[in-house]
This record gives structure tokens, sequence and C-alpha cells, in this order.
């Protein structure tokens, strides 16, 4: 086959162009595996990066319906045998109240109720900028890891230590997928 000089200068132009722009940076990603108090799996919560905060979206099922509180807890680690205190306690940079509508509070790792169907599946969608997937000073990921927990009842977003949300009954240690930082692979579709 023979290719014109036209079609070689071409092709060599496409070779020496960058795969990519370098906006191609990903945005970190993060991952928790949720289980219950006699380990088996509840489903999964997904965090995503955003320019205004971290964007947790959890699929859940197997949960008493009604309220339920939800916070980041310090400690990567879920024990069932434990009742999930080897999660330590609510992610909080500084010594700080629980609750949004406590004085001093609330802490970094609150985060707004969410509800179970009647069916025990639970939907959650919510966002918080109190913390970041980086490795910077709001770190999620602090020396022991980070962990998603629900806990059996409500959080009234002031009664110490923990809002009077009842016991803990499920628990994800969180864990990354995509670094910050990370540049997206030449051969990677979008990301979505
Ligand atoms: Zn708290």
């Amino acid at each position: 086959m023979k290719l014109s000089p036209i079609w070689l200068a071409l092709t060599a132009l496409l070779l020496l162009l960058p795969a990519r722009s370098g906006c191609d940076t990903l945005k970190a990603h993060a991952i928790a595996d949720v289980v219950g108090l006699d380990g088996s799996s509840l489903g999964h919560a997904d965090f995503s990066q955003t320019s205004h905060g971290v964007l947790i979206e959890a699929n859940l099922h197997g949960l008493p319906p009604g309220p339920h509180a939800m916070h980041i807890d310090n400690v990567g680690t879920c024990d069932p045998k434990k009742q999930f205190a080897s999660a330590g306690s609510h992610l909080s940079f500084e010594p700080r109240a629980h609750g949004y509508f406590a004085r001093g509070g609330p802490h970094e790792g609150d985060l707004p109720n969410q509800f179970a169907a009647q069916d025990g599946t639970l939907r959650a969608s919510t966002i918080s900028n109190a913390f970041t997937l980086g490795n910077g000073t709001k770190s999620l990921f602090g020396p022991k890891g980070g962990a998603l927990v629900l806990d059996s009842a409500g959080d009234d977003y002031l009664t110490q230590p923990s809002g009077n949300s009842g016991k803990r009954i499920a628990c994800g240690p969180i864990k990354r997928t995509i670094a910050p930082g990370t540049r997206r692979a030449p051969s990677q579709h979008a990301h979505k």
C-alpha cells in the first residue's frame, strides 16, 4: 500500500498531539460496602468529590423502616461483634459538639437523617462540604481511615454525644477507588 505524503504528514501530526488536554484529571471517588450487625451486606454507598463538597449516594436494603441517623466515623473498621464501636466516633477535626442545632456543633462527620421505606430499602443522596476526599487537613481519610455508619433511629441534631439516635446498625469502611489527582488513562471512556 502506498500512502501519499500528505497522509503521512497528517498521521505524524496526530501522533504528536497529546492524547488529551490538561483537564482530564479524574475527580476523587470512594466506596463503602455496608454491612449489618449480622455481618451481611446491606448495599453500598458512593462518595464523589465535587467542586461543592462530597456527594454521598447510598443504595441500601434490609433496614428497619423509618428515620436513621447517618454519619462519618473516624476509624475505617466495621466489626459487627463490637456493634460497630470499632468505627470510633463522629469525624471531628477539632473538639466539637454533636449536632446541627448544638452550640459548638456540628461534627464534620454529622450528616442529615435518611429514611428507609417500608420494604427496608434506603436511597440516600446528600452532599457535605465539611470534609473532602483529598489528602489535606479536611480529608475524611484520617490516620485510621473512615466509615459510613447508620443508627437505629433518627438524629435529633442536639443530644450529646450522638443525637439520641439509638444503636449503630449499619457500617461500611470507606475505601478510595480514585485517588485525588489521578490522570485519566488515554483509553478510558469518560467518567459519568
Ligand atoms: Zn456527631
